[in-house]
């Protein structure tokens, strides 16, 4: 059951009004796999609104306002987020099947994410440059102007947070198109963000399906940015279409994410990492680390410590709040059978335990960890975006960061070892938006840049860094004799 909202979560927001669209789509509860509700489908001309209401923000009441009004509008949206972390963690739990432990993380983060940007709002700087006798030349930092936010249903709420928090802490006037099968905590967002002052139009939301809606935003000559988080395919089709308005992307795009693990390795430290940075959010995480490289001396040790933590994992309902909850939907569920399927020739090391009598609508797959698995195989080289992980085993440093980059993608990399100085080469030489050594994640902090190189996109989200890419800078040159 929803919990009662003070909004119709079949509606889009548009300049600060609630409305309903023509058509409606039906919301899903992947733990169940029960409707539960209908939700928006937003038309073009939805869209259209959209952008001309964000346009009019920008020329009326968000426009004008300085940087620290918009931080201090951010700091209370990330207030009113905390007193209602427990509607979104429901919300997020019914709509996107994550355990109620994992949900309310993310409701927390996004309340992070407002507080950090609400204080960096007013804290970015242009700079003074030195330059020819009798002129004063200095640069200023400027939104965008609309941005387009495109947010997947793996964790909408931290994503809201990242990009349209920095956005608007940067004054662009934002349109978001959260993913079909996970809308209403989107709803949830925008909502609290008017209850805190936000004026209207600052933020749209048009829950629909990505090829009209999506599509509709990403093709729209009014919008000035895109920031995009999916599949490497959808990216393309995003970045094509912004091409042809010529604007800025930011693209996140998921990776094949490897842990180094050597033989001075410190196993205490590292299995729990090893085995939750695969398993979080049942895998569909885009910086989930599913490849799993050990070192020989210890592939044996590890192997069979990854195998015993997996058998005392436990697959459940959203609301039983278990370790690992269903996938987003029936669809992703036979994306990720597909690939078991292709493994079925591979060493199986352990299998999750499915909870009993779990419902039989639920999109429920059990987490499996394959090794020792060779580097090339598909397992080892696509992104699954499910509970699944290979184990890799090589002997050299040079091997293993050979594997390591041997990937189209470059989101995270971790690596486990004392050795001082091979934790600076491998950080070095590792192609990876963002490396960790003894560690994994660091606790996902919203303070620091992420992002990808290769098939992981570009861009940086999170962190200071990504109020430079919500931005555009300009140079004013004064000539004064
Ligand atoms: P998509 O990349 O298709 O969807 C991501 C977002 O893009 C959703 O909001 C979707 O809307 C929207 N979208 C879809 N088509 C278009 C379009 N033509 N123009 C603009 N926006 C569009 O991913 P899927 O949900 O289909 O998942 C498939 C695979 O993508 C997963 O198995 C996983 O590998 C990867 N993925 C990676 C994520 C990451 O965090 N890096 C997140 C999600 C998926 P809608 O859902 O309404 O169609």
């Amino acid at each position: 059951m929803l919990p009662d909202l003070p909004f119709d979560i079949a509606h889009v927001l548009i300049d600060g009004t609630w409305r309903a669209t023509a058509q409606t789509l039906p919301l899903t509860n992947p733990s169940t796999g029960e409707e539960i509700g209908r939700i928006a489908r937003a038309s073009t001309a939805d869209v259209d609104a959209a952008v001309d209401a964000a346009r009019g923000a920008l020329d009326g009441a968000w426009g004008a306002m300085t940087a620290a009004e918009r931080g201090r509008i951010l700091a209370r949206i990330g207030q009113l987020v905390l007193e209602n972390v427990e509607t979104l963690t429901q919300l997020e739990a019914l709509d996107v099947g994550k355990p109620l432990k994992q949900a309310r993380a993310d409701a927390i983060a996004l309340a992070r994410y407002c507080e950090f940007y609400g204080g960096a709002a007013d804290k970015v700087h242009g700079a003074t440059i030195p330059y020819l006798d009798g002129y004063t030349v200095y640069t200023l930092r400027e939104p965008h102007g609309v941005t387009g936010h495109i947010v997947p249903w793996n964790y909408p709420m931290q994503i809201i947070g990242r990009s349209v928090g920095a956005a608007l802490a940067m004054g662009n006037a934002c349109v978001l198109k959260p993913a079909e099968d996970a809308c209403l905590t989107a709803l949830a967002f925008a909502d609290i963000a008017l209850r805190a002052g936000l004026p209207a139009g600052a933020l749209n939301v048009v829950p629909g399906l990505g090829s009209e809606a999506g599509a509709a935003l990403t093709a729209h000559p009014g919008v000035n940015h895109l920031s995009f988080t999916g599949s490497v395919g959808t990216g393309v089709a995003v970045q094509t279409a912004a091409a042809r308005n010529v604007v800025p992307v930011t693209l996140e795009l998921g990776g094949k994410s490897p842990q180094i693990v050597f033989d001075d390795a410190d196993l205490d430290a590292a299995l729990p990492f090893l085995v939750n940075a695969g398993l979080q959010n049942a895998g569909q995480t885009c910086s989930a680390s599913s490849r799993i490289l050990v070192q020989k001396g210890v592939a044996e040790t590890v192997m069979s410590r990854m195998a015993e933590a997996y058998r005392a994992k436990v697959v459940g309902p959203a609301t039983d709040d278990r370790d690992i909850g269903p996938l987003i939907s029936a669809v992703q569920k036979s994306r990720v059978e597909a690939f078991l399927d292709q493994g079925a020739d591979l060493p199986v090391l352990a299998r999750a335990q499915l909870a009993e009598g779990l419902p039989e609508g639920g999109s429920y797959v059990q987490p499996t960890l394959f090794g020792p698995v060779p580097a090339s195989h598909v397992l080892a080289q696509d992104e699954i975006f499910g509970p699944v992980q290979v184990v890799i085993v090589f002997e050299t440093e040079a091997e293993a960061l050979a594997i390591a980059n041997g990937t189209d993608y470059g989101l995270v990399a971790s690596v486990w070892t004392r050795d001082g100085a091979r934790q600076m080469r491998l950080a070095r030489k590792l192609r990876s938006g963002q490396v960790f050594l003894n560690n994994y994640g660091a606790g996902g902090g919203v303070e620091l840049p992420f992002g990808g190189t290769g098939k992981s996109g570009h861009g940086r989200e999170k962190g200071f860094e990504a109020l430079y890419g919500f931005s555009t800078l300009k140079t004013v040159a004064a000539y004064h004799g």
